[in-house]
């Protein structure tokens, strides 16, 4: 599963809520209607009933989104039928006036338990990737880092393919919480670190390495396509203007260095290569990015 910012697991965990929800109205209307023995609606007989049920309708609804094409939700899919079935077989008993077995019930029983058990644990692990997330800005935190930078590693070293990495530090940022406050300063860093992953690539990777500083991953980039692709975000976030509270304007500038992941160099050396060209950046006057020599 691939997700870029914390809203987007936000948005997938409430459908998913909502999914639940659907399900829940269906089997209460079930439950109600067997056991007072009341007639079921038609569409409980329906043989196309998993594919016509508000569960379906709202599973069609998310199956353009990427993250529905995987493992968890064939499974889900698979047994939401089997329930379907199984409850369809059943109304057709009740249907009929016959008495429906301890077995059939058991067995439509357990297909529905294992129906909702498993959406609700797929939405357990979604929010668990939530610790992936930094709480301020919605970008990835420092913990999401290693993951991420092993793997991009790993096509380096086996299929030659190119990485950089990026360091970017915002310039002066302590005076802007001196003169702004700190909850304006918050604010800038959310509005940065919000477009900065707004402008990337989708296979782009941004982390909040520490307190004001951002770390770029940039598959497929060498130095000089990076450093292009970076310079651009530099040059539109100094002339971006920040609104804060009370319409108060803040400018705000990047300084950032860059290097190239290299297959004998550790993850750890690649990034204080980005840090020191970060430092030489910073010396030589700010808001421009160096490349690592
Ligand atoms: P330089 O151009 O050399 O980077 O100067 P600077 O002022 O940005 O550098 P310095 O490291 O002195 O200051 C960084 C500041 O970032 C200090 C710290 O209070 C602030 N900071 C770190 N994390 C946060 C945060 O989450 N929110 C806010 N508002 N400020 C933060
Ligand atoms: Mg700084
Ligand atoms: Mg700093």
């Amino acid at each position: 599963m691939k997700f870029t910012t914390s809203n987007e697991i936000d948005q997938i965990i409430h459908m998913i809520e909502l999914g639940l929800e659907e399900h829940s109205k269906w089997i209460k209307l079930w439950n109600s209607k067997a056991i007072c023995q009341l007639p079921l609606p038609d569409s409980y007989l329906d043989k196309k009933a998993y594919q016509d049920c508000d569960f379906a309708k709202w599973f069609d609804r998310c199956s353009k989104e990427n993250w529905l094409h995987q493992v968890d939700f064939e499974s889900i899919s698979s047994v939401h039928k089997s329930m379907h079935e199984e409850a369809r077989k059943l109304s057709d008993q009740i249907h009929k006036g016959e008495t429906i077995s301890e077995e059939d019930y058991y067995k439509f029983v357990n297909f529905e338990w294992s129906f909702s058990h498993q959406l609700q644990k797929l939405k357990d692990k979604i929010a668990r990737l939530q610790i992936s997330f930094d709480p301020l800005t919605g970008i990835f935190n420092r913990q999401a880092l290693m993951p991420i930078l092993m793997q991009e590693k790993a096509y380096i070293e086996r299929d030659g393919k190119q990485c950089c990495l990026a360091m970017a530090d915002l310039d002066f940022f302590k005076n802007v919480n001196d003169t702004h406050g700190h909850a304006n300063g918050d604010v800038v860093l959310q509005k940065v670190a919000g477009f900065l992953r707004n402008n990337l690539r989708p296979y782009d990777a941004l982390f909040r390495y520490g307190g004001e500083e951002f770390l770029f991953c940039l598959p497929n980039a060498d130095t000089d396509s990076g450093k292009r692709l970076l310079d651009r975000l530099r040059m539109d976030i100094e002339k971006m203007p920040i609104k804060v509270a009370n319409d108060t304007v803040i400018s705000i500038t990047l300084s950032m260095g860059i290097t190239q992941m290299l297959p004998k160099i550790s993850i750890e050396d690649s990034i204080v290569q980005a840090d020191e060209a970060l430092y030489e950046a910073k010396n030589k006057g700010r808001n421009r990015i160096m490349v690592y020599h």
